[in-house]
């Protein structure tokens, strides 16, 4: 693990989720997201150690459990505060509602309580409200982007021209590898996108893409894979389909063979986004038959 440079008192830690570093007074610095276990959060603390920073603030951008799967270790053993966007706020603090809303708000099955969708539960100090604009730390203040469409509530950080956009934009490669990436809601996460390239900060730091000054390509990728599956989903319910046959028919589509419980409910939670995308805007309808739930595009649509 390593601290790169990015601007005077601003790093990111390369890691399969990059992480930020803000320097706020001359020995502590503000943390953005941990990583997924205590074991990233080892290397973290180790790796502030090394360089005499001390770890006295942590900003989650969302909840998902790569994000702040770190929290509890480096809390526990630093003492930092978390500062964590509202909604996400609970989750991090009762991560079982992540496996819960993956399943439908069931109690969830075994196989999805594992540490890559149920982060070890931490304390948040601080809940950063909607309305906030700034968040002031000692000497740093730092500006808070809405980020919403990939977790409900998610949040970016600037500073000194550098964002920190967490999982609003994916590399080329991710979007490559899963085809539909998790987003629980297509309209926010069109408008997040659009928001991004109106922007002109100096530098991006994506969680799970290259930092660049440049991301306009990155971010037209990711709005051309939202609508390719938008396009693919509402193409293939010429046929009234209940979820799970679109499900299928969606993963067959792009060569995706589900081996995995997780995957499955990696996948089914943004075909439902797109789902409700569609019908929210009557592009596609609903019909109970034989007590199976029947997504389907309008007869006069077909037609045409
Ligand atoms: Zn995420």
């Amino acid at each position: 693990m390593e601290l790169r440079e990015i601007t005077e008192n601003v790093w990111y830690i390369p890691n399969v989720v990059n992480l930020g570093i803000i320097r706020d007074t001359d020995a502590s610095v503000i943390l953005i997201d941990t990583g997924i276990d205590s074991g990233v959060g080892k290397k973290i603390k180790k790796l502030l150690d090394q360089e005499n920073l001390h770890l006295k603030y942590i900003i989650n951008t969302h909840s998902h459990a790569d994000h702040c799967g770190g929290n509890k270790y480096l809390q526990e053993s630093t003492g930092a505060q978390i500062f964590a966007p509202e909604v996400e706020e609970a989750i991090i603090q009762h991560p079982y509602m992540e496996p819960w809303y993956l399943f439908s708000g069931a109690a969830p099955i075994k196989d999805l309580q594992n540490k890559f969708l149920m982060a070890k539960s931490s304390s948040v100090d601080q809940v950063i409200k909607n309305k906030d604009k700034t968040l002031q730390f000692e000497e740093a203040e730092l500006n808070i982007l809405s980020l919403p469409g990939h977790a409900l509530n998610q949040i970016g950080i600037e500073y000194k021209s550098v964002c920190f956009c967490a999982d609003s934009i994916f590399s080329e490669e991710v979007l490559a590898k899963h085809k539909v990436p998790f987003f629980i809601d297509i309209e926010k996460s069109l408008e997040t996108l659009n928001y991004l390239l109106s922007t002109n900060f100096s530098f991006y730091v994506p969680a799970h893409a290259t930092p660049s000054s440049k991301i306009s390509n990155v971010i037209q990728e990711n709005i051309k894979c939202l609508k390719t599956v938008e396009n693919l989903i509402y193409e293939t319910l010429t046929k009234p389909k209940t979820t799970e046959q679109l499900l299928r028919d969606v993963a067959n589509h792009f060569g995706i063979l589900l081996t995995r419980v997780n995957q499955y409910f990696l996948l089914k939670t943004p075909i439902q986004a797109y789902l409700s995308y569609l019908r929210n805007q009557n592009k596609i309808d609903i019909n109970l038959s034989s007590n199976e739930l029947l997504w389907y595009r309008d007869a006069k649509e077909i037609k045409n």
